[in-house]
């Protein structure tokens, strides 16, 4: 039978598995020489036998914990049950991961009538003995006996006002007998320190079942079967009189990142006391003025566990008559500015290595440098909440058009632009919100993709509110109704809506943050572009360190005011001479964006994408607009309806859309090259090396690729002869349905590059509409039914092996294809992480994200890979 029970001085920091966290740092830090009160911890193992033998300790468990006692005992020279000279125990869960909602401490274990009265005799100090003894009930009783605590404290408040006493200080020793007498009337506990010790271990074990645990576990993929430890020590008491005291501490500010000892302690007071607030603790400074020699003690080893662990350390101790102890140190939580901050100073300081600061920053920490994050502290009135679509914070007056957006915006007042989903109509309105709320939609529907792209706050798919444009009302389930005009907070992270004008941080650069970035460049493997088509986005792209443009959205670039009546008239022509007229002015505009592209990003690829969405989408939906846009166009309301009601589809997002407009129109792709190519052309003249990649969206087979290529090179061919000049370029495809994956081998022949466009390719594979799947994505998650949602985090298991299949069966075919994504995945740290594994070239993500993706490409090439 293997070891179950490991005294303090057995076990190292590297134990986690087999002694839990806290077990682990408790046997390393009495290894390190610090005075740690002394203890012993059983096993995660002995907690797996518990449950496997029917909820039941092991047979020869207590003789081997009573051995490990027995050791306790002649090191701390007291004897756990003596009267005289009693031994008391603090008992803890511990599972190998830092786990809330698991079995709270029982401080004082070992204490009943005799031995509370021997203590008041031993030490003198009977209000302390007493004081010790109520608490010990109180917590046996709530944490081993389930019985709730409220009772407790209500007896105590009963009690003082019966008495005319309001604080804790004012009790003495026969108070607490008083309150003692009390609780005995409310629970029979066991009198007995040795079965209070058994049925205190016990607790722990079952406490890795309650609801409350079973739940984080399922939140945070923790597996059921690794169990927790049970931490054993003897007592040391802040609460013994105004020579002691206990508190926390952080080795440096946890907000901020500062290298500052931060922390606060209160006198004559048991740790309890401290986190649970009733007294208001005093900073840790003033403690080198009360105790200066405690404090000096302290200083030294917070400052020797921090470089002995190489990161910001949370500990916690107590000094019970001067003397100083450890009870706890452990990685310490932070802020994502600071941890951007402790990562690149301990790299200064020589603590750690530029790789494992990139290690220690979760790209999502890499938000507050980008966006205004709403202060999780200062969180109120959370109405609705919706999917974290794009992150930051934003306030604003509610508006429910894009019209009345701009109508409102135009002062400056700031507006929040809530609709049921939006639309390519809604950009204008878009444009000038400070965040967006859709009742509908996913997180690669519209509304979510497009404000991704812009960095603009957004919530997608908050089924919990009804939106009523004519009475200009949001309705929450609960009844809240948020009117046209109110103010109101998103928080984009979390997606949640909340009333008011919620704190927010301001974003900030940092030198800290790009130096980071930095060592992210140095490590990574993996390209990161762009998914842009502004002259503003890809600035804002290579600003934020974008290699290139990986997917320009074309159709994005005609949604815009002056030219969406241009291709509307292109697609309510009749003829072929109608259209041409149209396509001639759309070149121009085409071309001087892709100009505007070419220069911003000089000499980096620009990979742009043929016209992909159905075409009615560009076509208005209302009666009126329509009337209103045949008059613009000069054509009869009644042809204008009639072609755009032969348009609409049942299933546009299957429907006529992608390279089947190439095969249906090349008039318009000879257009978009013509204007690309030319563009390149011109751009060159000026200085710059355009690299153009024409990509072709949608496709399934290889002849459409080829249909297509061929009326591409012809253009280019023309081009290139007429002005007579050479530009370098790639033709290549999307891969975004299942067919143009398990055909990828076919396809290799006719492309120099393959893009997976995930969105779509997730729709396909799952079967599950990208605009419509917020009406059933939150129920399927609540009931576990999906791990993640798809259409965030790549699912690795079907459209991964479609990618995986795709690269390995072109490679076969074909050598030096490059290989990208620039689906919303191309975004998300944990897809990037997979994207690195199966060997892309590059990821391409909206420009807000590509700090995040750079981070997250390096620590997939320097931490494990995602199959380990
Ligand atoms: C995709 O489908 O992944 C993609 C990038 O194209 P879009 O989102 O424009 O359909
Ligand atoms: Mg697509």
């Amino acid at each position: 039978m293997a070891k179950r029970v490991y005294l303090f001085n057995e076990g190292s920091k590297d134990d986690r598995e087999l002694l839990g966290g806290k077990g682990a740092n408790l046997c390393e830090m009495t290894s390190m020489g610090l005075p740690v009160p002394f203890g012993f911890i059983i096993t995660t193992p002995t907690c797996r036998e518990f449950f496997e033998g029917g909820n039941r300790l092991p047979r020869h468990l207590q003789t081997e914990y009573n051995v490990a006692l027995k050791l306790i005992e002649d090191r701390m020279g007291s004897l756990f049950g003596d009267p005289d000279n009693p031994l008391l125990f603090s008992v803890r869960s511990g599972a190998p991961v830092s786990m809330p909602g698991m079995m709270n401490t029982i401080l004082n274990l070992g204490m009943n009538d005799v031995i509370a009265a021997g203590l008041a005799r031993k030490t003198g100090n009977p209000r302390f003995a007493y004081d010790s003894y109520r608490r010990f009930i109180q917590m046996f009783a709530d944490v081993v006996l389930g019985i709730e605590g409220d009772g407790f404290e209500e007896a105590i408040i009963d009690y003082k006002k019966e008495h005319n006493k309001t604080l804790d200080t004012e009790m003495t020793a026969e108070d607490w007998q008083a309150i003692i007498e009390i609780y005995k009337g409310m629970v029979s506990f066991p009198q007995d320190p040795a079965v209070q010790l058994r049925q205190a271990i016990e607790a722990v074990f079952l406490s890795w079942n309650t609801p409350r645990a079973i739940f984080y576990r399922e939140m945070n993929n923790i597996p059921d079967s690794i169990g927790t430890a049970v931490c054993v020590q003897a007592m040391v008491f802040g609460n013994f009189g105004d020579d002691s005291g206990s508190g926390v501490a952080f080795t440096r500010n946890p907000s901020t990142g500062d290298k500052q000892f931060f922390g606060e302690y209160l006198v004559n007071a048991a740790g309890e006391d401290v986190v649970a607030g009733i007294r208001t603790p005093q900073p840790i400074s003033s403690l080198e003025q009360q105790m200066p020699a405690v404090y000096k003690e302290l200083f030294a080893t917070q400052k020797r566990l921090e470089e002995h662990y190489s990161d910001m350390q949370d500990i916690e101790f107590t000094i019970q008559q001067g003397k100083f102890y450890m009870l706890q140190t452990r990685s310490g939580k932070r802020t994502g500015r600071a941890s951007v901050k402790i990562a690149v100073d301990m790299v200064n300081e020589g603590l750690i290595s530029d790789k494992e600061a990139l290690m220690r920053v979760s790209p999502e920490h890499v938000e507050s440098f980008l966006h205004p994050m709403v202060d999780p502290s200062a969180k109120t009135d959370i109405v609705a909440s919706g999917m974290p679509a794009s992150p930051g914070g934003a306030t604003g007056k509610v508006v429910f058009s894009a019209d009345e957006a701009v109508t409102v915006a135009a002062d400056g007042t700031k507006v929040l632009l809530v609709r049921r989903e939006t639309t390519p109509e809604d950009i204008h309105g878009m444009k000038v919100a400070e965040g967006i709320l859709t009742e509908l939609g996913g997180m690669t529907s519209h509304a979510a993709v497009v404000a991704r792209g812009m960095g603009v706050c957004a919530i997608t798919g908050c089924a919990e509110l009804t939106i009523n444009y004519e009475q200009g009302t949001a309705t929450t389930n609960d009844g809240v109704v948020i009117k046209r005009m109110d103010t109101i907070t998103l928080d984009g992270a979390t997606g949640d809506v909340m009333l008011g004008d919620i704190a927010k941080t301001a974003a900030s650069d940092s030198d800290d943050f790009q130096k980071l970035l930095g060592w992210a460049d140095k490590y990574r493997r993996l390209g990161v572009r762009a998914n842009a088509e502004t002259e503003e986005d890809a600035t804002k792209a290579r600003e934020l360190g974008a290699e290139g443009i990986g997917l320009c959205r074309t159709e994005h670039m005609f949604f815009e005011a002056d030219r969406i009546d241009h291709i509307r008239g292109m697609i309510l022509s009749e003829n072929r001479e109608e259209r041409q007229v149209y396509l001639d002015r759309l070149l121009e505009f085409q071309k001087a964006d892709m100009k505007a592209l070419f220069r911003v990003m000089h000499d980096l690829p620009v990979t742009v994408r043929l016209l992909d969405p159905p075409l009615h989408e560009f076509l208005p939906h209302g009666d009126e607009e329509l009337e209103a846009l045949a008059k613009r166009l000069g054509k009869p309301a009644d042809k204008v309806r009639e072609i755009s009601q032969n348009l609409q589809e049942v299933n546009p997002m299957l429907g006529f859309r992608g390279c089947r407009i190439s095969v249906i129109h090349p008039e318009i792709t000879e257009m978009q090259v013509a204007a690309i190519i030319g563009a390149a052309v011109e751009a060159q003249r000026d200085g710059h090396n355009p690299y153009p990649e024409i990509m072709i969206p949608l496709v399934v087979n290889v002849r459409e690729i080829r249909a297509i290529t061929d009326v591409i090179e012809k253009v280019i061919m023309e081009v290139l002869a007429r002005e007579k000049v050479s530009i370098p370029y790639k033709i290549g495809t999307m891969m975004e349905t299942p067919r143009a994956c398990l055909g990828a081998e076919r396809l290799a022949t006719a492309v120099e590059f393959m893009s997976f466009g995930t969105n779509d390719l997730t729709q396909m594979t799952y079967g599950f509409s990208r605009d419509d799947v917020g009406k059933f994505i939150a129920a399927y998650l609540d009931r576990k039914l999906v791990e993640d949602d798809p259409f965030v985090t790549l699912d690795q298991r079907a459209v991964g092996r479609l990618m995986k299949i795709a690269i390995e069966d072109s490679k076969k075919r074909k050598k030096g294809i490059k290989y990208g994504i620039c689906g919303e995945h191309g975004g998300d740290p944990r897809s990037i992480q997979f994207c690195h594994d199966i060997g892309l070239d590059y990821v391409s993500c909206s420009p807000f994200r590509v700090p995040v993706a750079r981070i997250a490409a390096a620590q997939a090439n320097v931490g494990p890979s995602s199959s380990e």
